[in-house]
């Protein structure tokens, strides 16, 4: 017997038929005499549906209140769940997030999990429940509701693995597994039949959105054996998240190209070339909570420098607001901003030991007449700042360059 956490998108929750149908998959596994944890995502489209609704009343929500609001979606599924459950005769319980305890910080939107109490589940469980677990969402020290920012469903899945020492943490998807690229956006994309944490934590991070990085995070630090598979697919044995690269097969240099559209570009103009201006300047925007990405620093000229960094689209305004405040407290000369830019990256364990993937790279784009505005790398990735107009082209061609269509 084993114990498994299984995680449903919106997608495959997305009407009371496919709700119905994973009632049925989870009642399979439980015939098989598995004990099942599952946690859903809200209906495809609710939670878009729900901000739209918010914003409809005050332009710029209150995050408490947001999160209040958000968590609903969740909420609604794990009740459906467990009645189709019922339904079909498997004992089933519903928990929110606060009923579990999944216990957060108080950052609203964005909250990290903090710890999980897993004795209530542990008793329904061995009582012969299936456990139905609202995603995206936990409460803080306060009882306050706080949601896992986008995607939070597959961190609530792993974490909900990890403190109930799962076997298995399965993440079922629209798609059947890890690809080389996002299939929607190159259809002659490979499924990966394993890749790396350290690949898919890249591959998170720089916009591949089938996983949320957290949940990456939290698989990796506390050795969750993580998976993903397709909801719609009775068959397969979906991509296994490893730790130890495939040392049977030829590594391949570049395991897959990753993309963010969501991101934007702002740049303070004649800043005044003294110790220090790298921290008046992110240190403002760090403590507004936003989160910031590629920097640079060009060579200084005339005693002033130009500072850029890129950040996520949806904090572009409240950024260009506080650069404002801070040019005027530091002599710049201009803040200047791009919000239609997107970023293209290469990952690749195989890097470490190939030089000449850079070249290769901005090769391609040059070839296609693709201009390059930011370019960052580590050991393991090149990621490239781009005209979002380029987006899909850049992406088929990395794909086809380092041959990840063969
Ligand atoms: P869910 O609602 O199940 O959480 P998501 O929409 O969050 O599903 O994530 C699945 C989607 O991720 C896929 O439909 C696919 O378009 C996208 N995606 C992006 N990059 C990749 C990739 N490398 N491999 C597979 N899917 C990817
Ligand atoms: N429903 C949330 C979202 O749309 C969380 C999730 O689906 O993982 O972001
Ligand atoms: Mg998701």
């Amino acid at each position: 017997m084993a114990l498994i956490v299984q995680k449903y998108g919106g997608t495959s929750v997305g009407n009371p038929e496919r709700i119905k149908n994973v009632a049925k998959r989870v009642a399979k596994f439980q015939a098989q005499g598995h004990q099942v944890v599952v946690v859903v995502s809200a209906m495809s489209g609710e939670t878009n549906k729900l901000i739209a609704l918010a914003k409809e009343v005050q332009a710029n929500p209150d995050p408490r209140e947001l999160d209040a609001i958000m968590s609903t979606g969740e909420q609604v599924t794990t009740g459906l769940l467990s009645m189709a459950l019922m339904d079909i005769g498997c004992k089933a319980k519903s928990y929110t997030g606060g009923q579990v305890k999944v216990l957060t910080d108080s950052t609203h939107t964005k909250a990290r999990i903090l710890s999980i109490d897993e004795a209530n589940m542990r008793r329904d469980l061995d009582a012969g429940n299936v456990i139905v677990v609202a995603g995206f969402q936990g409460v803080d020290e306060h009882g306050n509701i706080t949601t896992l920012g986008r995607g939070g469903s597959d961190t609530s899945g792993v974490a909900l693995a990890a403190a109930l020492k799962a076997d298995e943490c399965q993440i079922y998807t629209d798609v059947d597994g890890v690809y080389t690229t996002d299939p929607r956006v190159v259809p002659e994309a490979k499924k990966l039949d394993t890749i790396t944490f350290e690949e898919m934590l890249e591959m998170a991070s720089l916009g591949s959105k089938v996983l949320q990085i957290r949940s990456v995070e939290f698989a990796g630090k506390y050795k969750v054996k993580l998976r993903v598979l397709s909801s719609f697919q009775e068959e397969g044995e979906g991509t296994l998240i490893t730790v130890e690269e495939d040392k049977k097969m030829e590594q391949p240099i570049i395991s897959g190209i990753a993309f963010n559209r969501d991101e934007a570009k702002l740049t303070v103009l004649g800043v005044p070339d003294t110790p220090g201006i790298a921290y008046q300047i992110l240190g403002a925007i760090a403590d507004a909570n936003i989160d910031v990405d590629m920097i640079i620093q060009n060579v200084g000229h005339d005693d002033t420098t130009d500072f850029s960094f890129t950040v996520n689209r949806g904090d572009f305004a409240k950024a260009q607001a506080i650069l404002e405040d801070v040019k005027t407290k530091m002599g710049a000369r201009e803040v200047t901003g791009d919000s239609k830019i997107c970023k293209v990256s290469a990952v690749g364990v195989g890097m470490r030991s190939h030089p000449g993937v850079a070249s290769k790279m901005f090769k391609a784009l040059a070839d296609e007449g693709i201009n390059i505005k930011m370019i960052s790398t580590s050991e393991i990735k090149i990621s490239v700042v781009l005209d979002e107009k380029y987006l899909e082209l850049a992406v088929r061609v990395l794909h086809r360059t380092f041959e990840l269509d063969q």
